[in-house]
């Protein structure tokens, strides 16, 4: 017997629709989409079992109604780049946790990085990890593999295996690959198979460089208990501790910021024009500074307008929530430390105006958890998945008045074409994949109900608009809030 579901009462939101209506389901798939207020279960009901007839299925079908008033429903989520720790790093978040925290978070996909303990350089340990992921039966898991083989950044074999329908994405996340005939060795390989390659962008020797000024500012927090977890009661108050040490935080994380802008400009450079040469899908991962975003512009117009490019050069680009919510020097604290860091007021509303005019395609959160202990020893990143929505819906919607359906196409539609998904809209034939949200209750962040393992995120005690309260997998409601 199938099991149909028809999803009714609701406000509608894709990219190109935000309208009162009803969707049915069929098995894992969106069957049909009626638009108009059907707030009534008999009518809605009615018009369930007219399509279910028209199929020759009204017999062996089981109808089973979800009434969601009050709530949108919405493509599932997708992100390009999580990081789920899995192996190697269960301390700090595994599958089990990890999808969790993306199934509450209101995501449908992940992808996860390749920075684990082995580093993923085969299709076996992927699908490995995808199978395992699989059987949790909650976010459907991209893992992506290595560039070169082990991150040592020498031998690129491994790719010669690899396919797309499985792994649709490379990366050297976390770092990038200091050779240059390396990366150019790995683009072609990924422009053949036709792979995306995502790209870390970041200067190594200037990274190294940043270390110590951040260390210094690091050390500086520790003394004056800017802690990592970012507890509620821990929160920054700057009436609290003395200014001299704040300026101190602010001119060594300066220094470290110069360092780490000019790492991600010139690494940047570097491989959109290997990108170029090899004709591949270059992915940019995190966009941070105003230089990067002009640079991605540019090749953009260039793959517009440059006959001579290889028609595979493709670029496409990511924003994490973090970068187009905070600014850098309003934040010293431990638990916002983050590569790269954030920036400053100009870099972010440009950032933001890129994300309306198509500069940059996605938003992806970078959920990068740690232990308390890893966190105050400086770790960068931090957890993202669980306040994503909320995060963009405040800051691109409620602030910057964007269209719910540009948040959905950023968080949906646009990966999903990225990745090649049937998935991402609200359309008959595409994956039951939906979020259902509340884009107007307002909450006050607590690390401690998350599920992720990670606690530490500069949004802590934040309070932002936009909840998630539930989501379909394939047709199944998989949580509910
Ligand atoms: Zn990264």
């Amino acid at each position: 017997m199938t099991k149909a579901t028809l999803i009714f009462n609701a406000r509608l939101l894709d990219e190109s629709m935000d309208t009162p209506g009803a969707l049915l389901i069929i098995d894992s798939d969106i069957r049909a989409v009626f638009q108009g207020y059907f707030t009534s279960q008999e009518t809605a009901s009615v018009l369930a079992h007219s399509v279910l007839a028209e199929d020759g299925r009204e017999q062996d079908c089981k109808l089973e109604l979800y009434d969601a008033r009050g709530l949108t429903v919405t493509p599932a989520f997708i992100d390009m780049h999580v990081h789920m720790r899995y192996p190697g790093q269960t301390q700090k978040e595994d599958l089990q946790s990890g999808l969790h925290a993306a199934a509450a978070g209101g995501y449908g996909t992940v992808v996860a990085m390749p920075n684990t303990k082995p580093v993923v350089s085969s299709m076996e340990q992927a699908l490995q990890i995808e199978s395992e992921a699989a059987a949790i039966g909650l976010t459907n898991l991209f893992q992506v593999v290595s560039i070169s083989k082990d991150f040592e950044g020498k031998d690129t074999s491994h790719l010669d295996e690899l396919d797309r329908h499985y792994i649709p994405v490379i990366s050297e996340d976390g770092r990038d690959v200091i050779s240059s005939s390396v990366m150019l060795e790995g683009m072609k390989k990924a422009a053949e198979k036709g792979l995306i390659v995502s790209c870390h962008c970041e200067d190594l020797a200037l990274g190294e460089q940043a270390k110590p000024f951040r260390q210094n500012a690091l050390n500086i927090m520790k003394a004056i208990g800017l802690n990592a977890w970012g507890s509620s009661e821990a929160n920054y108050n700057p009436d609290d501790v003395e200014q001299a040490a704040i300026e101190q935080i602010d001119l060594n994380l300066t220094k470290a910021n110069e360092l780490l802008r000019l790492a991600e400009d010139t690494a940047t450079a570097r491989n959109i024009l290997l990108a170029k040469q090899a004709g591949c899908h270059i992915h940019i991962a995190h966009a941070s500074t105003k230089n990067v975003l002009e640079q991605i512009y540019n090749a953009k117009y260039d793959k517009a307008n440059d006959d001579s490019l290889p028609d595979g050069f493709v670029i496409t680009a990511e924003a994490t929530p973090h970068h187009l919510a905070l600014v850098g020097t309003e934040e010293p604290l431990i638990r916002a430390l983050v590569n790269p860091p954030l920036r400053a007021d100009e870099d972010r509303e440009l950032l933001i105006e890129c994300l309306r005019d198509g500069t940059i395609d996605v938003i992806s959160t970078d959920h990068a958890p740690h232990t308390m202990e890893d966190k105050e020893a400086g770790s960068p990143g931090f957890t993202g998945l669980e306040t994503a929505y909320a995060v963009c819906n405040t800051v691109l919607v409620k602030q910057n008045n964007f269209a719910p359906q540009k948040l959905s196409q950023l968080m949906s539609a646009n990966p999903a074409r990225i990745l090649g998904l049937t998935k991402g809209l609200l359309k008959t034939g595409y994956s039951a994949d939906l979020t259902l949200v509340d884009p107007d209750e307002d909450w006050i962040v607590d690390s401690r109900m998350f599920c992720s393992k990670g606690k530490a995120t500069p949004f802590e005690g934040h309070e932002l608009t936009g909840k998630v309260k539930g989501l379909f997998l394939n047709g199944r409601k998989v949580f509910e809030r």
